[in-house]
């Protein structure tokens, strides 16, 4: 199958099954996103929105959370993976964030990276999903789902992951492509073994094709002969 048909059948397979898919994370503002995106760097979801209400019933704003210390954050998010580091770098996010953004989180995936605990994964969830920019945010699931897929070949880096992707999934689909490969790594296409016995994407999976195909036609022909 060709690369080109590969993402068509990608694409639309996902916006007809999907065409909602959004980020599991909670949150009412572009602050508390950008906070629960920071505490979720090796850690999940559901974890994060555990320790995310209180968190953000203490510090509603940029503002209350820059005149914070991490000793003092680091008592609500002490569950989560890392948390010295995550404490100290929310509230060197915050102050950055008020001092120099004014307490508005930029849409520049430059200027995102400016914060402390802000990668380019973290700074393109957030451009993509708060500004529905064409960025597309490449965490393990992503870099893992769209190299079985097919839709990805010898991308090594997180970064050559997401220049494919950009290149072919058209730019007002970038921001919920990201979703897609995300909740199908985390529900399907697992990394140490991916249930393809239940997955709709066989018909156009390299992985499928190239494992599971190929066995079953060796064991035909074992029978044949
Ligand atoms: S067929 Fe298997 S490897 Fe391919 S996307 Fe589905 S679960 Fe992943």
């Amino acid at each position: 199958m060709l690369k080109k048909d590969r993402y068509k059948a990608f694409i639309d397979y996902f916006s007809e099954h999907q065409p909602n898919a959004e980020t599991e994370l909670h949150y009412t503002n572009p602050y508390e996103l950008l906070v629960a995106v920071i505490l979720s760097a090796q850690c999940t979801d559901k974890r994060v929105n555990m320790v995310t209400p209180a968190l953000f019933e203490r510090y509603p704003a940029p503002e209350v959370l820059a005149e914070s210390t991490s000793d003092e954050v680091f008592g609500f998010i002490r569950s989560i993976s890392y948390p010295n580091n995550k404490a100290k770098h929310l509230v060197g996010m915050a102050k950055l964030l008020v001092e120099k953004f004014k307490g508005i989180v930029p849409s520049s995936v430059n200027e995102l990276q400016e914060m402390p605990g802000v990668g380019r994964k973290t700074a393109n969830v957030i451009a993509s999903v708060v500004y529905n920019m064409p960025a597309m945010a490449v965490d393990t699931h992503v870099f893992r789902v769209s190299a079985r897929i097919g839709l990805t070949s010898n991308a090594k880096t997180p970064l050559a992951t997401e220049k494919q992707l950009v290149k072919y999934i058209p730019k007002e689909l970038i921001h919920i492509a990201h979703h897609w490969l995300i909740l199908h790594g985390r529900y399907i296409c697992l990394a140490r073994s991916p249930k393809c016995e239940s997955c709709a994407l066989t018909f156009f999976c390299k992985y499928f094709e190239q494992n599971h195909l190929k066995k079953s036609k060796k064991s035909s022909a074992a029978e044949i002969f």
